[in-house]
């Protein structure tokens, strides 16, 4: 059954359009996340499942009941926002424990959520603190817990971690997937963060410009993306440019404009004909390095090493095709003696792992 629903929502401020007709369907207990650029509306369209936006056109539903006339108090969703938007005069017990006494919620049942709503984030500890006497990350979960404690039945989290530092935003991933697993609820994430929305949801929406541009799973969102923004801005990638000069059964052959070409196996329901203009996106962890030209040198392409950078767990080249092209690869290894940049390096990946855009 689905939690949210999104009819071709937008939303105009002052003449320029934030959001271009969203669209998408949340299923109950799914962790969806919105991912973009910063400007790309985002929070925009949070804020509409919220309901501190109005849409201008179009429709926001959630469990199935059209939203556009109800206030955000009234809607069964909490926030939680990047800031944390905590009472700073406030100890933590009273700030978890504000929307309830707001719902005039008898003093037992508001001490019996409250104590629960903190232990889930392991702060029960921390209840008689202000916010100011606290880290980051423990402002953070009393976010979560101040959102958790009206038993939404779906959480909005805005940048909920950008605040943090790496190591700690890595350790609050882990707990806010734990925290979805125990508690079954609905997440909506908004992130800037694509190891952030990889690592953590069941579906990942991609936006640019206000429109979305692919819906997927994590691993298809990374691996077959629709579009030459999707494959660039989610993780590294080498785009080429060209048409396509044949289709067989079982592959396609691309030629970019300086006259390279690529073999790409034929992906499932391929829909573009010979002549069409495409670009082709090679993940730089698929391609190969030798110093040899394969015995089978259809797909192997020549170059000049440019550079090499170490980054710890793998090596990041950069290498100069004999075309002018430029290709990042990624490799484990380093090379025992770095080739010199007069000396041939051929690069070579399957056909298999090329993606026609
Ligand atoms: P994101 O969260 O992806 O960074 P936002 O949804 O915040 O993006 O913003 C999308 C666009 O809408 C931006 O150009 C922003 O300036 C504009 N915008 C957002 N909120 C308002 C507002 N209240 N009034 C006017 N423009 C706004
Ligand atoms: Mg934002």
């Amino acid at each position: 059954s689905l939690d949210v629903e999104l009819r071709k929502v937008f939303k105009v401020f002052n003449g320029e359009t934030a959001v271009r007709g969203v669209e998408f369907d949340i299923c109950r207990g799914e962790f969806f996340s919105i991912l973009g650029p910063s400007g790309c509306g985002k929070t925009t369209t949070l804020r509409m499942i919220a309901g501190f936006e109005t849409p201008s056109a179009g429709e926001v539903l959630i469990r199935g009941e059209s939203m556009n006339h109800v206030p955000p108090y009234q809607r069964p969703v909490n926030t939680v926002f990047q800031s944390y938007a905590l009472f700073n005069h406030l100890r933590v017990w009273d700030n978890v424990a504000f929307g309830l006494r707001i719902k005039r919620l008898g003093r037992a049942e508001v001490q019996a959520r409250v104590d629960e709503a903190l232990a889930l984030v392991k702060m029960e500890a921390f209840a008689s603190r202000y916010p100011s006497q606290m880290s980051g990350g423990q402002r953070q979960r009393v976010a979560l817990a101040r959102a958790l404690v009206n038993r939404p039945a779906v959480v909005l989290l805005d940048e909920p971690l950008g605040a943090l530092d790496l190591k700690l935003r890595k350790q609050m991933q882990v707990e806010l997937s734990n925290l979805h697993q125990d508690l079954g609820l609905t997440f909506v994430m908004v992130t800037h963060d694509q190891e952030e929305a990889l690592s953590l949801s069941d579906r990942i929406a991609v936006m640019k410009d206000g429109r979305i541009e692919q819906i997927d799973s994590p691993d298809r969102i990374y691996e077959q993306p629709s579009t030459p923004f999707v494959a660039d801005f989610i993780g590294d990638t080498n785009l080429f440019e060209g048409h396509l000069e044949a289709i067989d059964p079982t592959s396609v052959l691309v030629r970019t404009a300086s006259g390279v070409k690529i073999v790409i196996a034929l992906p499932d329901s391929f829909q573009a004909e010979v002549g069409d203009k495409v670009v082709v996106s090679v993940r730089p962890e698929k391609i190969d390095l030798s110093l040899y030209r394969p015995e089978d040198a259809v797909d192997c392409y020549e170059g000049r090493l440019e550079h090499s950078m170490y980054l710890g767990t793998h090596m990041h080249y950069t290498l100069k095709l004999l075309s002018g092209e430029y290709l990042t690869v990624r490799q484990p290894n380093t090379w025992a003696n770095l080739p010199d940049r007069h000396t041939p390096v051929y690069a070579s990946w399957m056909a298999k792992d090329g993606v026609v855009l």
